[in-house]
């Protein structure tokens, strides 16, 4: 098998999988779904539906005429009870579709397997499905798979690092559908006339290994890599370096330099809705953290509450102190159980008070551990220095947008220094001096 380069920096987190052998469970269609109109990175969604009307399974109830953006589908049958702003699990308000379901589950007429010649008419049918990416990243599949003219892509990399502790919604992915992983592979690979296919596992999951080993045997085109299990492995630029050998340049994309990356679930779900015309309405999302009664990776509807997602993998063993929407280590805290599961989220992790406690910072005693795991060589301690002094003109003298968020310098700080909060308001406010 072919082995992985080695990135810089990093952080050994603990993996904490305890679901990986846990199959994935179905959750009953819920009462009622909210569905937000943002699910995606690129402009929102613009209701496609008013309160009192009927819906049905795969309808469009979001829309946008934007190029990036995703439309967003209903994932159950019922009536639509109220369109209003709501609580969205990044911690603002957005339109939002919120459906009683009637339990029917009636699928609307406009799902069917896609018909399509050529890559224009399969990127358009892609679009139609309203699949973005599933890694946690949400960007709309149809525009990664569409690079502009001059762009010559001739690797196409499937990301099956799920270095994060905890998450194993990819693993299980890999253990149940890899058939349909390899299915997928082969439609893209056809499209676009690529000619490599490199599939990218850390050597900490051996079962996905030797799976995607045997199912990409078919294939002389398609090679499977085992990787170094250390995080932030399957981050887009770490994985890209890892497989090839090649460095995405600050300010530009995989496809600058020949590449598309895809997720396994991503890719999964292309063989899927070419063979049903379903759209994207359900996700497998890991369900662990010390409060959680029965860790578990549960396939859910899009839009079902947070609530009602740990409700079904038995509620909490103890008082929850913190909830997470993704991973410990980039993952979002929520603070409602009303928001809702969308399209990228892989995982909702729920604690106690002993592992929500965030430890009191000490002072920098300039140990140069931080700059060591930044895998974006980075001065992490600098950046937070110029966040703390307000001094935000100068951060992007320190490349402050290169920061990929992965939090390995916080991980690795002895001190304990809230070094990726800062980074992050520093990238906020160059955000915001530029708008
Ligand atoms: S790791 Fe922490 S203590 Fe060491 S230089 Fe960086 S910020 Fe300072
Ligand atoms: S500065 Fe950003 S990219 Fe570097 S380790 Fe910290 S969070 Fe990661």
């Amino acid at each position: 098998m072919l082995k992985g380069k080695k990135f810089k920096g990093g952080a050994p987190v603990p993996h904490y999988k305890h679901t990986s052998d846990k199959e994935t469970v179905k959750m009953d269609v819920p009462d009622r779904v909210v569905i937000p109109m943002l699910q995606h990175i690129g402009a929102p969604c613009l209701p496609a539906v008013k309160k009192g009307d009927s819906v049905k399974v795969g309808q469009v109830v979001g829309t946008s005429e934007k190029f990036v953006s995703a439309p967003i589908h209903s994932s159950v049958s019922g009536i639509v009870k109220n369109v209003s702003p709501m609580l969205y699990p990044g911690g603002f308000f957005v339109p939002t579709v919120e459906i009683e379901a009637d339990g029917e589950q009636s699928v609307h007429e406009s799902v069917k397997p896609p018909q399509f010649k050529g890559k224009a008419e399969f990127l358009e049918a892609l679009k139609g499905s309203g699949l973005v990416g599933l890694g946690g990243a949400g960007f709309p599949s149809h525009i990664k798979l569409s690079p502009p003219p001059g762009k010559n892509i001739d690797i196409l990399i499937i990301n099956g690092a799920e270095c994060e502790p905890f998450i194993t919604s990819d693993y299980r992915e890999v253990m149940e559908n890899s058939w349909n992983i390899i299915s997928g592979i082969n439609i893209i690979m056809e499209l676009l006339e690529i000619d490599k296919v490199l599939i990218g596992i850390e050597d900490n999951k051996p079962g996905a290994l030797k799976e995607l080993e045997n199912v990409a045997a078919t294939s002389d085109k398609i090679n499977v890599v085992s990787l170094k299990s250390l995080y932030p492995q399957g981050a887009e630029k770490m994985l890209i370096y890892a497989l090839t050998g090649r460095k995405v340049p600050p300010g530009k994309l995989p496809l600058d330099i020949g590449v598309i990356v895809m997720n396994v679930n991503s890719i999964s779900f292309i063989a899927e809705f070419v063979k049903t015309g379903m759209p994207l309405i359900k996700k497998r999302v890991t369900v662990d953290g010390s409060a959680v009664r029965n860790p578990s990776n549960a396939e859910v509807l899009i839009g079902t509450t947070l609530g009602e997602v740990f409700e079904f993998c038995g509620g909490f063993s103890r008082p929850v102190r913190k909830v997470l929407m993704g991973g410990p280590m980039m993952g979002i805290s929520q603070y409602s159980m009303e928001t809702s599961v969308v399209k990228h989220t892989n995982a909702l992790l729920a604690f106690d008070e002993k592992d929500a406690v965030l430890a009191e910072e000490g002072a920098c005693i300039r140990c140069g551990r931080c700059v060591a795991a930044c895998p974006m060589n980075l001065l992490p301690l600098d950046l937070s220095r110029i966040v703390e002094n307000e001094c935000f003109e100068e951060l992007t003298r320190y490349n402050v947008n290169d920061c990929i968020e992965c939090g390995c310098c916080s991980y690795s700080c002895p001190s304990k220094r809230y070094l990726v909060q800062s980074i992050r308001l520093g990238k906020e406010k160059v955000r915001a001096m530029k708008s």
